[in-house]
């Protein structure tokens, strides 16, 4: 299927690594130029020369913290010089911290609302109104199943994910007559470092190994594993596609069945 990507500008944020990285990988093989961020510069170049060298494509990358407003514009302005045009962004950042409610520090509120709120709306405040003088555009948050049902221990991502969630449809609502749709993607359990991190500390607290809890965890998902980092990305390159052009304000699960709601 020719997604029509071809000659499109997209910014994936975070990309350096996991889903980010196979976001903007998938983008630049379906023909998009792509322009990436994340905190680590070693990271990111290597990121940046693999997408380069598996796709051919123009890969722009300049190092950020997503949690910077004013680094964010920058970046966004950036691209905007270098290419032109933006005509897809993808909002993403690292997880954060998984503890139980009263470990959880005031601080680690306050970082995970920046991280995982605010970063979404500092990339919609920078790319909408350039999207809208196209009349075209494709905003899209990776979000997480927990926004379907709470994954405990999870509490920062479960109550702050629900709130980017909110923001997506509300946008969703107000930029849909401006051409520009607006959804989420919500993976479930899918084997990036993150995964890696987050089954080392249930192993620990298991006193069971890495493997046991990856086994557990693809126990509770009805297609028997957990998902591929590459898995995730071709539904985000669906999303930011002409073909997805009836699409809008969705949250859609990529979670191999995980989540058990009818919706
Ligand atoms: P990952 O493998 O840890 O990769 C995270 C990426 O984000 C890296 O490139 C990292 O690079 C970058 N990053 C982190 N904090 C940043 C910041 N403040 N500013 C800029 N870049 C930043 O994580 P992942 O598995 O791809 O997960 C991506 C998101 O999806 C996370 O929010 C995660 O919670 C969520 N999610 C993941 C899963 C899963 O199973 N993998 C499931 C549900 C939801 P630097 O560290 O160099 O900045």
């Amino acid at each position: 299927m020719d997604l029509g990507l071809k000659g499109r500008v997209a910014i994936v944020a975070a990309a350096s690594k996991g889903l980010g990285r196979a976001v903007a990988e998938e983008f630049a093989r379906d023909g998009a130029e792509v322009a990436i961020c994340a905190r680590s510069a070693a990271n990111l170049k290597n990121a940046a020369d693999a997408i380069r060298k598996s796709t051919g494509r123009q890969v722009f990358s300049q190092e950020l913290d997503v949690t910077r407003a004013d680094a964010v514009h920058d970046f966004v302005a950036a691209v905007q010089k270098r290419f032109g045009r933006i005509d897809i962004c993808v909002t993403n950042a690292g997880g954060p911290p998984s503890k139980k409610f009263l470990d959880i520090s005031l601080e680690d509120w306050r970082n995970a609302f920046e991280l995982t709120l605010m970063s979404a709306v500092y990339f919609a405040r920078e790319v909408l109104p350039l999207m809208r003088q196209r009349h075209w555009g494709r905003l899209i948050a990776i979000t997480s199943v927990s926004v379907k049902q709470p994954i405990d221990n999870l509490l920062l991502s479960n109550s702050l994910r629900a709130g980017v969630t909110g923001l997506m449809r509300s946008l969703a609502n107000e930029f849909g007559p401006e051409g520009i749709t607006v959804n989420c993607v919500c993976p479930g359990y899918t084997l990036t470092e993150r995964l890696d991190e987050l089954a080392e500390i249930q192993a620990k607290n298991a006193g069971l190994s890495r493997e046991k809890i990856f086994e557990r965890l693809g126990a509770h998902v009805p297609l028997g594993r957990v998902g591929k980092p590459e898995e995730l990305a071709a539904v985000v390159a669906f999303l930011a596609s002409e073909r997805a052009s009836y699409v809008n304000g969705c949250s859609i699960a990529v979670d191999g069945g995980y989540v058990k709601s009818l919706l």
